[in-house]
């Protein structure tokens, strides 16, 4: 199986739709052993979610914004594994004045919030985590991106966090590589999870991805960004770094409407 004896840490399960929850499931699936990480209130809900896993994993305390906690992880899978294969940052918080318009209004303490949960993160886990990954042969870090090559309705200062963290991404594969890791991206289309349908603003994507993605998109299947992940943490792209990945049907590759049907040897052009 691809991730035979891999050992996996994974972030962001809050839910079974959780993009997290079905990378967790598909690296189980392909023989990984996986822990998820969860914070505060939201850990009950992580906890149930582990319950539906083909096996249940244990959950360790993170909030990434927590060195103490990041130290506290790293202690417990030193002890439990003795190196990290894989991870996944699959993390994402901005406040309501951040999102779904008034971009010009959001004050920089909530900017900032929003930046260092989304952003600063995937160098805190990387720099905490780098001893165990580097003890590992070969591992992998694996983040999950919205593309920030355009500006979107209400994803706003979120928007610009994606941005930093493919610039981020960038620089973490520069400064891990030498030590053994990889550092990519999945720049996932939208799908309907409890961050994204807190977003205002969300369902004027969806139109998009029905326009433009060759391969069509459906928001409600996170199977393909979930493989992709797994790809990623696998032996399988062992010279890929510094990466961004699209898991959006093509949709980023295509800057109009894709033809759909062939009528009467006429095609017909979705959304024109
Ligand atoms: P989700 O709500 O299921 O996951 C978001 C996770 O972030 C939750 O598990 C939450 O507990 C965690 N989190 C928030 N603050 C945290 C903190 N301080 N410390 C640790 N964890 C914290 O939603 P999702 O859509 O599965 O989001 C996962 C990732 O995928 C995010 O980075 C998101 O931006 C990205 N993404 C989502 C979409 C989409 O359309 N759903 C598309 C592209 C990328």
């Amino acid at each position: 199986m691809l991730l035979d004896g891999k050992r996996l840490l994974i972030t962001g399960v809050l839910d079974p739709r959780s993009i997290a929850f079905h990378v967790a499931r598909c690296a189980q699936e392909q023989g990984a052993e996986v822990v998820l990480t969860s914070l505060g209130r939201a850990r009950r809900l992580t906890e149930r979610a582990a319950g539906r896993l083909p096996t249940t994993p244990d959950v360790l305390e993170l909030d990434v914004t927590s060195e103490d906690d990041i130290a506290a992880v790293a202690k417990d899978l030193e002890g439990r594994w003795g190196r990290l294969d894989g991870l996944l940052h699959a993390v994402a918080f901005a406040p309501g004045s951040c999102l779904g318009g008034g971009f010009l209004d959001a004050p920089w303490e909530d900017v900032s919030t929003a930046l260092q949960i989304s952003t600063y993160s995937l160098a805190s886990l990387g720099r905490g985590f780098a001893p165990l990954l580097e003890a590992a042969d070969g591992s992998s870090v694996v983040g999950l991106d919205f593309d920030a090559s355009l500006a979107w309705p209400g994803y706003d200062w979120m928007g610009v966090a994606k941005a930093g963290l493919e610039a981020t991404s960038r620089y973490l594969a520069r400064d891990l590589g030498p030590r053994g890791v990889r550092v990519n991206l999945v720049a996932a289309g939208p799908l309907r999870t409890i961050a994204a349908t807190s977003i205002d603003g969300f369902q004027h994507f969806e139109p998009v991805w029905d326009e433009r993605a060759p391969l069509g998109w459906d928001v409600r299947d996170p199977e393909p960004v979930a493989r992709t992940v797994c790809a990623l943490l696998s032996d399988w792209m062992p010279a890929v770094t510094g990466e961004i990945v699209h898991v959006d049907g093509g949709a980023h590759a295509i800057g109009a409407g894709v033809p759909r049907a062939v009528d009467d040897g006429a095609s017909a052009v979705a959304g024109a």
